[in-house]
């Protein structure tokens, strides 16, 4: 397993290697005091914003980002898409359920923050839910503040939010324009094709009733950019899932953000 001091160490230990295309900032704080990270990857104009671990016991896309981002500034050149491009990451947004996850047998499927708060469901939207696992108010838990922060300092023009597990790709936003959501389809049409993952169909989207407050949400709602949340691993993976399962995460997320470069 890969363990929350490993990511520190880790970002701290690349930000210093590869200085020259990665930098790396404190959002903010868990509500355990745990140190919530952003790395940008490349020097481009262009931006993508990438989010992860928002869900404690979805372990694997931590590793498989850290990796992914010290693999392409090793290989940093002159025909690098990290001229023209930048990635914003925040690799681990909910430090705290990451580690209850990892170290204790009886939260292996926990996916809340130490408050009981499910980070994705406490983003402000029009369809969010105060109460329950939603949080007493919209934005109310350190985890959601520091990314709300992060993605108003950070403009981008695509936002990806990854999760695990299902390999599908959720794209439909109910309160938004049509034409947004013909946008949507367009990228996740695009991204399907690569990776391989299943479009969600839109009655799939907002079925669940509690489906309001989630990071895609606040961010297509707040600045109007494409928004997508990723499910890497099939269904049958089990919580925390392994760092080992990293390498195919990696294959699909490079896959991913070629493609992104490319819309
Ligand atoms: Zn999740």
């Amino acid at each position: 397993m890969y363990s929350y001091e490993k990511f520190i160490e880790d970002a701290v230990r690349i930000k210093k290697e590869y200085c020259d295309v990665i930098k790396c900032e404190t959002i903010g704080y868990s509500v355990c005091g745990r140190k919530i990270i952003l790395l940008k990857l490349g020097c481009g104009q262009t931006s993508f914003f990438i989010s992860a671990g928002v869900h404690g016991r979805e372990s694997v896309n931590t590793p498989a980002l850290m990796r992914m981002i010290e693999k392409y500034a090793y290989s940093f050149g002159d025909d690098s898409i990290l001229n023209d491009y930048s990635f914003y990451v925040v690799p681990l947004l909910n430090p705290d359920g990451y580690v209850m996850a990892l170290t204790d047998s009886k939260f292996s499927g926990y996916k809340l923050n130490a408050e009981r708060v499910d980070i994705n469901r406490n983003f402000p939207s029009v369809h969010y839910k105060s109460g329950g696992t939603g949080g007493e108010y919209a934005g109310s838990e350190p985890e959601t503040r520091a990314l709300m922060s992060a993605l108003g300092s950070h403009p981008s023009q695509i936002y990806i939010d990854i999760h695990s597990r299902g390999e599908v790709i959720y794209y439909y936003r109910a309160a938004m324009s049509e034409q947004y959501n013909e946008r949507q389809l367009v990228i996740a049409e695009r991204l399907s094709k690569v990776t391989g993952y299943e479009l969600v169909p839109p009655e799939d989207e907002i079925a669940e009733e509690d489906s309001g407050g989630n990071t895609v949400h606040y961010v297509s709602e707040t600045y109007g950019i494409p928004a997508l949340t990723i499910e890497t691993l099939p269904d049958n993976v089990d919580f925390p899932i392994d760092s080992l399962y990293s390498y195919d995460v990696i294959r699909h997320l490079e896959l991913l953000f070629e493609t992104l470069t490319n819309i």
